[in-house]
């Protein structure tokens, strides 16, 4: 059975590695199908691709499109897209184009805390001039001692009602699945156990991502408990979605789990990629 892994980043967005190492390390450590998704961006697919070349591994081209639904920051996960399109690359620009400022509000609000020097502390770690992201908050607050781990600085830090959080709107649900499909791909959303919704919400949430014409959830992400993979290959069976699977790899000694670490799909869902 091949293994897949469908979700990981790069320098390009927030990872550590850049997209040949990233590509590296997932053929290394034994995963047959590999998909970078790096933030609001595909300009490390080219990079990615060629890599993947001297592998043995199956390249897929993707992204993961931040998109602001009811009051929640939620994340798209698209693959299979054709990273020249220019309507997707102009959606991704759009995304991108708020970043800089929303990173000085939330500089501010870490200077209201009695943390000045942050806008400049967080773009030391940036890796790509196209994008700035909490994770680059998250790396500077943990090199100045505020926390001890990347986990531990979210639970204090720039999450909602803490120190650097602003709000922020990002694209809707139903311009990314259009961008995506625009370009060839299909939609899938990221880790729907992250999301701070009642289990009415998460129904509602479905609903509206599969009206607009997503594709598939994440069933299987770091992010996820053993009882949320089952937890949301139900969902995927009750809504007539696919079912995928991503570690989320953002870099050596950072992410929960490895690249090609997620165990196989639950029986009873239909992968995303069935028709590949
Ligand atoms: P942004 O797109 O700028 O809002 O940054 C979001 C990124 O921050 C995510 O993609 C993760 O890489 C990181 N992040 C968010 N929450 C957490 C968390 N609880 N633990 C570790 N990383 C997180
Ligand atoms: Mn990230
Ligand atoms: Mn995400
Ligand atoms: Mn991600």
């Amino acid at each position: 059975m091949l293994r897949y892994d469908l979700h990981s980043h790069s320098t390009w967005s927030d990872g550590l590695l850049a997209p040949a190492a990233v590509v590296q390390r997932a053929a290394a450590r034994g995963v047959d199908v590999y998909a970078l998704t790096d933030h609001d961006d595909t300009g490390g697919i080219a990079e990615a691709a060629a890599a993947a070349r001297d592998t043995a591994m199956t390249f897929i081209p993707g992204a993961e499109l931040s998109v602001s639904w009811e009051s929640h920051t939620i994340h798209v996960i698209a693959l299979q897209i054709d990273p020249a399109n220019a309507i997707l690359d102009a959606g991704l620009a759009e995304i991108r184009s708020g970043r800089d400022a929303r990173a000085h509000r939330i500089a501010a609000s870490l200077t209201d805390a009695g943390i000045p020097g942050a806008y400049e502390g967080a773009r030391s770690f940036v890796t790509s001039d196209r994008l700035i992201s909490r994770s680059h908050f998250a790396r500077f607050l943990v090199g100045q001692g505020h926390a001890r781990t990347m986990k531990d600085v979210f639970r204090r830090y720039l999450t909602q009602g803490k120190p650097g959080y602003v709000s922020h709107a990002w694209a809707t649900l139903p311009q990314a699945v259009s961008w995506i499909h625009t370009a060839g791909g299909q939609a899938v959303l990221a880790h729907p156990g992250r999301y701070r919704v009642t289990a009415t919400g998460m129904r509602r949430l479905l609903g509206e991502f599969r009206d607009a014409g997503g594709d598939g959830i994440e069933v299987l992400s770091s992010s996820h408990t053993p009882a949320q993979f089952a937890e949301y290959a139900t969902y995927a069976r009750v809504f007539g979605l696919l079912a995928s699977t991503g570690s989320d790899y953002h870099g050596p000694g950072e992410s929960w789990m490895d690249l090609g670490d997620l165990p196989a799909l639950p029986a009873g869902v239909t992968p995303v990629w069935a028709q590949w």
